[in-house]
């Protein structure tokens, strides 16, 4: 293909992107396909000769748009959002025309520089003081291992990753049972392990679901007197789930009084940060040792752009840098290099997003499509509260959600899946305290008032049909 061409069918991808979020409200949020319908489509060995553009490009709108689910939908309420604003696509198309590797300063120094300011940018957009220092991860999950890493680092005085864990003491890690899977594999991957991953029950009389913080102080006891060594503690704002917030300021006090490291993970909820009203809920983060939040959930910067601020850079590079020769920069000792900080070498030019999405709509932009969500949240569960056969069974925090439809678990399953089937709305099921409940987050870009109103009609219209 020559650059010409390139250009072409460059305009052309781009027409076709406009043209498919103009008209997205039209589509099924979910595919109706069952597994193994699109790998049928598909040639089972590689083709010889080369083919056209045109030809594949036909294809992708025949076989691949009918199996993909639409997460940029302005009716997608299931899971968190994954937002991919208009500016950042944009970023996203030129990084991925310039196609820089961004692991040292010198292998682009604008990549590290922007880096640099745009997660301070991000720091002062979420009210972290002055002091924190972040990078850019891929996800929330390599952000944790690499806080987790450090846990274990610390506690073992570096020891580990030179002997390996076998003769070590057991490293205790602490969270609640509230907490992301992300953690677990953080555990696990890390060596660390599942049985030293300790979880505290979480008070079930506090909507917030805090972590119980006496049980917590109980369990570090009983592990220090049976020769444990704890090393950490994860707190969580805003769990998957329904949403769980730690009580942050306490976590705190435990970690200081232990010599604790206290790792927060704030992957969905930390964009909600940008409204000051809802720093509440993460009262405490700046005494933590480090922070996760993503801004390529809720506030639009596309996959992937998790944001990871560190109080004691230091401490993460001695767990993770190596500096072989050719990785040196000669001349230029005090540079930032971004691979020390995280556990792959190569790293994408991911800051560029974050600059065009910031000064696109700039923070007050964003803090309106941020309280929108909320309000219209809170105005669906209000409305859902009032119906006789409907129950609210945790209360939103920021935009998230869980109700209930008057009938068994069976019941609120059968109506889950009809209600995607359907095809005008996602949403997705979750079970709290062993029961069965439908989970609503509102987090599109691209939502509106409008379309929660269409989901209050979709529910109950489809509810009451199968009652
Ligand atoms: C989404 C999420 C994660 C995982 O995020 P990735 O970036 O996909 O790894 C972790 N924790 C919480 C609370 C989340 O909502």
């Amino acid at each position: 293909m020559n650059w010409d061409e390139f250009a072409d069918w460059g305009g052309k991808a781009v027409a076709f992107g406009a043209e498919y979020h103009k008209t997205l409200r039209d589509r099924p949020v979910r595919p109706r396909v069952s597994p193994g319908e699109i790998a049928a489509q598909l040639p089972a060995s590689p083709p010889e000769g080369g083919e056209g553009m045109e030809a594949i490009l036909e294809d992708f709108e025949r076989i691949v748009m009918p199996g993909l689910t639409h997460w940029q939908h302005p009716r997608f309420f299931a899971y968190f959002p994954a937002n991919a604003a208009p500016p950042s696509m944009l970023a996203e198309m030129l990084v991925t025309m310039l196609a820089p590797q961004c692991m040292l300063w010198q292998t682009s120094p604008a990549a590290t520089e922007m880096e640099g300011v745009m997660l301070d940018w991000l720091r002062q957009a979420v009210g972290l003081p002055e002091g924190f220092q972040g990078v850019i991860q891929d996800s929330a999950s390599s952000a944790t291992l690499a806080a987790v890493l450090v846990m274990r680092e610390r506690a073992l005085g570096w020891a580990g990753n030179v002997q390996g864990l076998a003769g070590q003491p057991a490293v205790r890690i602490y969270c609640s049972d509230q907490v992301h899977t992300s953690i677990d594999r953080a555990a696990w991957v890390s060596g660390v392990g599942q049985e030293n991953l300790v979880k505290l029950p979480a008070v079930a009389e506090d909507p917030l679901r805090p972590m119980d913080v006496a049980a917590l102080r109980a369990a570090i006891a009983a592990d220090r007197a049976a020769g444990y060594l704890p090393a950490g503690i994860i707190g969580v704002t805003g769990a998957t789930g329904m949403g769980a917030c730690d009580r942050l300021g306490e976590l705190a006090d435990v970690a200081q009084a232990e010599d604790l490291y206290l790792h927060i993970d704030a992957a969905w909820a930390g964009a909600g940060m940008i409204c000051p009203e809802n720093r509440v809920l993460w009262e405490g983060v700046e005494r933590a040792d480090s922070m996760v939040f993503n801004p390529h959930k809720w506030m639009g910067a596309q996959f992937d752009c998790s944001a990871h601020f560190i109080r004691d850079p230091d401490a993460l590079r001695q767990t993770l840098a190596i500096r072989p020769e050719f990785l040196k920069t000669l001349g230029a000792e005090d540079v930032t290099d971004y691979s020390e900080w995280s556990i792959p070498l190569g790293r994408r030019f991911r800051a560029l997003k974050l600059w065009f999405l910031i000064r696109t709509y700039g923070l007050e932009g964003l803090r309106e499509m941020i309280r929108n969500h909320i309000a219209w949240s809170r105005d669906l569960a209000a409305r859902l509260a009032a119906e006789p056969d409907f129950e609210i069974v945790t209360a939103p925090v920021l935009s998230l959600f869980s109700f209930r439809h008057a009938g068994d678990d069976a019941h609120n399953l059968k109506l889950v899946e009809a209600i995607n089937a359907d095809g005008r709305i996602y949403l997705t099921q979750n079970k709290v305290d062993g029961q069965v409940v439908i989970r609503f987050q509102v987090g599109a870009f691209g939502a509106t008032g409008a379309d929660v109103a269409t989901a209050f009609d979709v529910i109950t219209e489809i509810a009451r049909d199968m009652a």
